[in-house]
């Protein structure tokens, strides 16, 4: 049995920039489902004993486990997805380390940021923008759907959801405000930076 993972830090953390409705909804319905949906979907077979993330690499692929792995993977995601933020009222600095990675191979934070935003916005429908390390480079990439960079050879570092129920609530249409709203106020740097082991 799958179970969903609790949120590290309360629902209403995250407002005014993630409301605590939208996270209601979001972790509480969206990603329930998911986690509900792996659990029917394996009952009774060997993924129903596997890691998560076996049973995305199980599935990947494949189209007789299309459903198995677009559960599995949205689970995943979303279990990394809420490590990557951080409450609002706690503001973070970035770690020095990774602040200076970030120089060397974005230029600045600003343009690390800017170009995330573009990679996020140019996302046509559901999917997510990540920072990933790629070999020693640090590099922002998108995936479609459920499909996670934890498959693409890279290191994730941090994710952001840009599917529609992830900022609807909230920005209806704007999704560019929602990603400036995540990048300046919720990111929690340090676990970027324990996840670049910088
Ligand atoms: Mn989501």
């Amino acid at each position: 049995m799958f179970t969903l993972k609790s949120l590290p830090y309360a629902e209403n953390a995250l407002a005014p920039h993630i409301s605590e409705q939208t996270m209601r909804l979001h972790h509480g319905k969206h990603h329930q489902a998911y986690v509900d949906n792996l659990n029917k979907l394996v009952e009774g077979t060997p993924l129903a004993d596997m890691s998560l993330l076996d049973v995305i690499k199980a599935s990947a692929g494949q189209a007789e486990k299309a459903g198995i792995f677009n559960n599995a993977a949205q689970v995943y995601n979303h279990d990394f997805f809420w490590d990557c933020l951080r409450p609002a009222d706690q503001p973070m600095a970035v770690p020095t380390a990774l602040l200076e990675k970030i120089n060397q191979d974005f230029g600045s934070l600003e343009q690390m940021m800017s170009e995330f935003k573009t990679v996020a916005l140019s996302q046509f429908g559901s999917g997510w923008a990540w920072l990933v390390l790629n070999g020693k480079s640090l590099q922002i990439i998108k995936t479609a759907n459920a499909d996670t960079a934890f498959l693409h050879d890279v290191k994730p570092l941090f994710a952001l959801d840009v599917w529609e129920h992830s900022y609807y609530l909230d920005y209806q249409n704007r999704r560019g405000d929602f990603i400036d709203a995540v990048l300046n106020n919720l990111v929690n740097w340090n676990f970027v930076a324990n996840q670049a082991a910088l």
